[in-house]
């Protein structure tokens, strides 16, 4: 694979990463979802929607975010350096912002006037909130009860935001039936509503238009570090739910000769319904109208999922994540609760920076292969800030007396 020319390539005209991808769709939605399409392939080269993404990126979201050299945690390790890309410092705390202000600026671009989307833990919503409030566009978030329930302080984020949260109670009222409700919102609206989804999966054109979206990771984080330090980094690496962060980051280093590394959820064991290790446990299987490494029962129904970090609970994973793993280009591997909680509490004491719990597993893998490698380099995503887990983990967890280094 010459990956000089992996972009040319990639998805095809079907919308497919290999045999991955695809648009499963009812019917009655085709024509929405050929209109988005059409529309993101002409704004793509379009310099007046390139430049005008370019401008929020800087003035509003605070971008480029600095990659940043963790000096302390490398030396507890071993001769190995850690650096981060702080996506943690994107506006709103995450990079999720990167897609939702693509996506808000594309329904600008169309004419719509309305936002549909779904949120699991509430953090899609909130991002997307944040871009409806910036471009003036209606807001609609479809969330299960029980996660509305468990997640009040963002759905008060949303709502201060402007959007209008809509609680789903049928079924088990989590993501699934969300998704379901969202769909069926944006069915009877789709003349002047655009859904949003929250990560590189769902049906083409979404898997690339968020790749595209969230590239800015990896480009600048590529360039930064070759600033710093004159040379490439060994290894990337970032954690892997739907795939969105880690394939910004990984896109930005598919012709390099550098290892990359995807950090899936283990959890609490590789039972069903203990991790959410798609790609390491999963198989081919259809899921929110395409195809990719799936986690499912006997009958190709989504399994049970978990994870410490609600971000990365997913039972499948974007379908060109599926095509890297298939190419050997991207290594899969896993982070548990444990290491990843671990890896929370070292960077904040070592460094001053409180992480995401998604973003902890990445560090986790990190300082693993760290002392493996020995010497060189690795570059990890830290996709998040953890202000949103710190009572979590210090009600489980304490204040990490038990996750330091032994002080020499
Ligand atoms: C949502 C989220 C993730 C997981 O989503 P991806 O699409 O896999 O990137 C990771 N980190 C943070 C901080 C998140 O909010």
């Amino acid at each position: 694979m010459d990956y000089r020319t992996y972009f040319k390539n990639y998805p095809d005209r079907d919308g497919r990463f290999g045999p991955y991808g695809g648009a499963i769709l009812p019917e009655a939605l085709r024509p929405a979802f050929e209109e988005i399409t059409k529309a993101y392939q002409a704004i793509c080269h379009s310099a007046q929607f390139i430049n005008e993404l370019r401008r929020i990126r800087r003035e509003f979201q605070g971008r480029p975010t600095p990659v940043y050299h963790c000096d302390r945690l490398s030396r507890k390790l071993g001769e190995c350096q850690i650096y981060l890309k702080r996506e943690d410092l994107n506006h709103t705390g995450a990079h999720k912002l990167n897609h939702c202000m693509g996506e808000g600026l594309l329904a600008k671009f169309m004419g719509k006037k309305r936002l549909i989307a779904e949120t699991g833990a509430g953090q899609h919503g909130v991002a997307l909130a944040t871009a409806a409030a910036y471009f003036g566009l209606e807001c609609e978030i479809h969330m299960g009860e029980v996660d509305i329930a468990k997640q009040a302080p963002n759905v008060t984020r949303m709502k201060i935001l402007g959007a209008r949260v809509v609680p789903v109670t049928h079924g088990l009222k989590t993501l699934k039936e969300a998704v379901d409700s969202a769909f069926e919102s944006y069915l009877r609206s789709y003349q002047d509503s655009i859904y949003c989804i929250g990560s590189v999966v769902g049906p083409y054109p979404f898997p690339l238009m968020v790749r595209d979206f969230q590239m800015c990771v990896g480009v600048e984080a590529r360039e930064q570090f070759l600033e710093m330090t004159g040379i490439l980094p060994d290894a990337v690496c970032a954690c892997v739910g739907g795939g969105s962060n880690s394939a910004g980051m990984f896109s930005g280093f598919l012709a390099d000769p550098v290892d990359i590394y995807g950090v899936e959820p283990l959890g609490i064991g590789s039972g069903v319904g203990q991790h959410a290790a798609s790609m390491t446990f999963g198989k081919l299987g259809a899921l929110h109208g395409f195809e990719s490494y799936l986690l499912q029962e006997k009958d190709g129904q989504p399994s049970p999922v978990y994870s410490i970090a609600s971000g990365l609970d997913y039972p499948s994973v974007g379908p060109e994540h599926a095509l890297w793993h298939d190419l050997g280009r991207v290594k899969y591997v896993t982070a548990t609760d444990e290491e990843a909680v671990d890896a929370f509490f070292k960077l904040s004491r070592y460094e001053g920076i409180i992480p995401a719990l998604e973003s902890a597993h990445a560090v986790a893998y990190a300082m693993k292969l760290a002392k493996q490698m020995e010497t060189g380099a690795i570059l990890v995503c830290c996709s998040g800030r953890g202000d949103k887990d710190v009572d979590y983990v210090a009600e489980h967890y304490g204040y990490g007396e038990n996750y330091r280094f032994p002080e020499e």
